[in-house]
């Protein structure tokens, strides 16, 4: 049988909402009310539930895909920072589908997951007590369960046996896992930075801490939502001056003699090193900056950005930031990476083929026109191709605009299963003038390239409070570019392509 196991994505939530529910009537149905069963998924599994669910900080998933794209099982994790606790939350099975390893592998993905994404080496789990059969099936693995807690599902309140089990080598082998022996990615390394940082470096603790406590609530705008995100911890980021005067009379926060004492790197080829973020929007978040004072420049350097993209793999985004259109260290030539999956716009674009615009090789270049903001999706698998498009796109808005085209523009890639995917979010304009007002009606908000992902981050509680879906597409529309700027810039960059 055809069986693919991969992280979950949006487009797959209603399926995972059938696959609990079916597992449900299949299991619990036997000593808990259908009623009860029923109340707790429409409040705890409804459509937006799960939704916001999937986009919590510290949860993931990995779905079981069959032939034809039908998913037929999936687990789902939570890192609870606090306790430094990994939890297998959920993990189910279409009855149809059990008995055939599938629960193993799903185990295996979370637990490789646990592994380098956040460093720990044990799971953790609950199991109903009644539910006898997943019992047995988690102790012939095994997990060890050591206490018991109740857990209420509408009227009825069932015991769960809480257990573990220990990530160790003999389990792992047990299970005949084969790419335990692979050497430790840079992803796995990137997560040991930050447990390293944090016992060590007082200011990305705090920060860390500061990121548990924000705030966060998604709003529906016309096509597409976003997620707002209270974050105090960004102030200095986002009325960070980034005029030649100001850059000039501080020193560079991302040159190695200024670094904080405490702050460590790792160094990656193409003279560049990866950092903590002290002032995380997720977690984790790097910054990846190059060793020498650079400006700020995507199309002198993407062949880094490109590589930067691969050796980070498929679990991480790679960011950029235009030296006026986000970046607050614009004259040090950095990136940023977040979580695959953290950014809505990844799932949009998916949902929106928009128009190809440009075929260069293999690589496809689409224009997505219904998000509310001037988005570009680039596509391949040749680097070379990819690379000539994206500098195609800066050419040609340089000579749209020869002050200041070239640089306002926001990217993301991340590279899978081979092919590189940047979207490109073109910009007319660093910051909406609604924060340079000095009345109540200010926004402080700062677009980079996080903001035009539709993870918008706002210092002030105030506007995480009042800001609405029509301002936020008002803000995105402010400063984006229109479609009739991004047509031509579309048509001049097949000029250059093609050499005329
Ligand atoms: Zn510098």
């Amino acid at each position: 049988m055809e069986i693919n196991i991969r992280p979950w994505e949006e487009k797959d939530l209603e399926q995972v909402r059938a696959v609990i529910w079916q597992s449900w009537l299949s299991t619990y149905v036997h000593f808990i009310p259908e009623e009860d069963l029923s109340d707790f998924f429409n409040e705890h599994y409804s459509s937006r539930a799960i939704r916001e669910l999937r986009r919590m900080p510290g949860v993931y998933g990995y779905v079981v895909e069959a032939l034809g794209g039908t998913i037929v099982g999936y687990i789902r994790t939570k890192y609870d920072r606090d306790s430094r606790r990994y939890y297998i939350s959920s993990l189910y099975l279409l009855p149809d589908f059990q008995g055939q390893g599938l629960g193993g592998r799903l185990l295996i993905a979370a637990e490789d997951h646990a592994r380098t994404i956040h460093e720990v080496k044990r799971v953790w789990i609950g199991v109903m007590r009644s539910n006898e059969r997943a019992l047995t099936w988690y102790r012939k693995l095994g997990f060890k369960f050591t206490s018991e807690e109740p857990f209420r599902m509408g009227k009825t309140v069932i015991p769960h046996l809480i257990g573990y089990r220990d990530i160790g080598i003999l389990a792992v082998e047990a299970m005949n896992y084969s790419s335990l022996s692979r050497k430790m990615t840079l992803s796995a390394r990137a997560a040991d930075l930050v447990q390293e940082q944090r016992r060590v470096w007082e200011l990305l603790k705090n920060g860390l801490e500061a990121l548990d406590e924000c705030r966060r609530r998604t709003v529906e705008c016309n096509n597409f939502s976003v997620i707002l995100q209270h974050n105090p911890g960004r102030i200095s980021n986002a009325t960070a001056k980034i005029d030649l005067v100001s850059l000039a009379s501080r020193p560079c926060l991302l040159c190695q003699a200024n670094l904080p004492k405490e702050q460590r790197g790792i160094d990656l080829e193409g003279d560049c090193q990866i950092l903590c973020n002290p002032a995380p929007i997720f977690y984790p978040h790097y910054t990846i900056c190059h060793r020498n004072h650079i400006p700020q420049s995507l199309e002198s350097h993407m062949d880094i950005f490109l590589q930067l993209a691969a050796d980070m793999g498929p679990d991480y985004l790679l960011l950029y930031n235009g030296p006026t259109c986000g970046a607050s260290i614009p004259d040090h030539l950095h990136f940023q990476a977040i979580p695959a999956g953290s950014l809505p716009v990844e799932d949009d674009i998916k949902g929106d083929e928009g128009n190809i615009a440009i075929k260069e090789g293999r690589t496809i270049l689409r224009n997505i026109s219904r998000k509310g903001r001037a988005i570009l999706v680039a596509r391949g698998d040749e680097k070379r191709d990819v690379k000539k498009i994206v500098q195609g796109i800066i050419f040609a808005m340089e000579s749209e605009d020869p002050q200041k085209g070239g640089r306002m523009l926001n990217a993301c890639c991340r590279k899978r299963d081979n092919f590189w995917q940047l979207i490109i979010f073109p910009r007319g304009k660093h910051r909406p003038d609604a924060y340079f007002r000095s009345d109540e009606k200010r926004v402080l908000v700062s677009p980079g390239v996080i903001d035009m992902g539709g993870v918008i981050v706002l210092p002030d509680q105030r506007d995480f409070d009042r800001l609405k879906g029509t301002d936020v597409e008002d803000i995105y529309r402010e400063v984006s570019i229109g479609n009739e700027h991004l047509e031509r810039i579309i048509t001049r960059t097949k000029k250059i392509l093609s050499g005329r």
